[in-house]
């Protein structure tokens, strides 16, 4: 197995988009899938978001297409990408245009809640490949504004997440539409029972590769949550800081304002601070960052997007003043703690309204993080616990039909965003 791009099997024009975005090496799924797409079989992929498994079913894909060629007259859908969101439906096409820049391809998303008719007007016009989400791509062959009979390629991204927000129904539907002569890959965080099962139904003799977890480090950071009334977080915070006497302490928060706010008040409780962020200038960045570094400056408060850009690694502790909204920035965050060894440590402060953020943190981790309440700091309202399984099928079964109905209809009508 190679991680060189260049000994891939990819074209010049692909290879050429690869430079440009700076990649030096191939990550390892794309090492692993980009030569079993462009083999044409079909693939079963476990990988996660930030492993690079974008690149590594586009780049296969744009090959394939090119190598094929146009069939000639007016463009049609050669490949199909589903997904479950639209952000994410966003940032495929945008990897697909990217990788695809000396190309000579078309593609579009289709997702839900924004107008239907300039997706008509684009499809009318003729589009090589599309992204979409299951439910706004039902609605197009209903309407049957959009012809899938002649998809060479069909991929499905974050099986797992569309399975988990009931889109099973849509997604065989989808498929059925689509000719069984066509290559598919599969690519999910989790191969449960019920990805087994359709990856026995829609491919032919599926070749398996799986990473490992993104950000191994993750597991070396050694985390913990104290629950807590959102009113005293910031009391918490400097009792913590005071009490243990951390130093170098990077602190998250959702908002800019709220990092300003943050930052002002625990430099007037006696703990030297200051606020990074995109609307601070970048000598004001700079002199903060400096400041903390030489240890001047006790606490950094950042939001994500600031931190992201700011080059400090193996902090002693991060600590998640807010949850973040997406779970990934979760991981990002506490991968500035405990790198290389060191041991690290990630500290989040829960109040009862960041329950469901936390659970899918959790998700995304596939473990629980060890909850304490800090002696004083007891919630008035705690988090919940997360539902089993058992639990949320049953309250997804009465959603669904007021508790009536069998249990193989489970999915019906069961959450799905339009
Ligand atoms: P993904 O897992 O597809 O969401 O990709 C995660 C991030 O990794 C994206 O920001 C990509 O631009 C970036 N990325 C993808 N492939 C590579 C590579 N070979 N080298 C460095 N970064 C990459």
């Amino acid at each position: 197995m190679t991680n060189k791009f260049s000994e891939l099997g990819l074209s010049n024009e692909l290879l050429r988009a690869v430079k440009d975005q700076g990649y030096t090496k191939a990550t390892p799924i794309q090492s692993r899938a980009i030569p079993l797409v462009l083999d044409g079989i079909d693939v079963l992929a476990g990988a996660q978001t930030g492993t690079g498994k974008t690149a590594g079913f586009t780049l296969p894909l744009l090959q394939n297409l090119q190598k094929k060629g146009s069939s000639g007259g007016k463009r049609h859908i050669r490949a199909l990408v589903l997904v479950p969101t639209r952000e994410l439906a966003a940032q495929v096409e945008e990897s697909i245009a990217t990788y695809g820049r000396y190309l000579d391809f078309k593609s579009m998303v289709i997702f839900g809640g924004v107008n239907i008719n300039p997706q008509f007007k684009k499809l009318r016009a003729g589009v090589d490949i599309v992204v979409a989400t299951p439910g706004r791509l039902m609605d197009h062959m209903s309407q049957g504004t959009i012809k899938l009979d002649r998809v060479e390629t069909l991929i499905l991204d974050e099986a797992d997440r569309m399975l988990d927000m009931g889109f099973i129904r849509d997604i065989r539907r989808i498929v059925n539409a689509v000719p069984t002569s066509r290559q598919t890959l599969l690519f999910s965080a989790t191969f449960s029972h019920e990805i087994r099962e359709l990856a026995k139904d829609f491919m032919v003799y599926p070749e398996e590769i799986q990473v490992a977890k993104r950000n191994e480090t993750a597991d070396k950071v050694a985390q913990i949550i104290h629950p807590v009334d959102k009113a005293r977080k910031r009391e918490l915070l400097a009792h913590l800081i005071k009490e243990d006497n951390w130093y170098q302490a990077l602190v998250f928060t959702r908002t800019k304002h709220g990092a300003n706010r943050l930052s002002l008040q625990l430099t007037k409780s006696g703990i030297p601070s200051s606020a990074i962020h995109g609307n601070k200038s970048q000598a004001a960045r700079t002199r903060a960052l400096k400041e903390f570094k030489e240890g001047k400056m006790q606490v950094l408060v950042a939001t994500d997007i600031a931190a992201r850009g700011l080059d400090i690694e193996q902090l002693p502790h991060v600590v998640n003043y807010e949850l973040p909204n997406v779970p990934e920035d979760y991981v990002h965050r506490i991968g500035r703690t405990g790198r290389a060894g060191e041991s690290g440590h990630a500290v989040s402060l829960v109040s009862a309204d960041e329950t469901k953020l936390l659970h899918d943190i959790e998700k995304l981790l596939g473990h629980p993080i060890k909850r304490s309440v800090i002696h004083g700091f007891k919630p008035d309202e705690n988090i919940r616990a997360k539902p089993s399984v058992q639990q949320k099928k049953r309250a997804r079964r009465n959603a669904a039909t007021g508790g009536t109905a069998p249990k193989r209809r489970r999915f019906k009508n069961s959450g799905r965003t339009r």
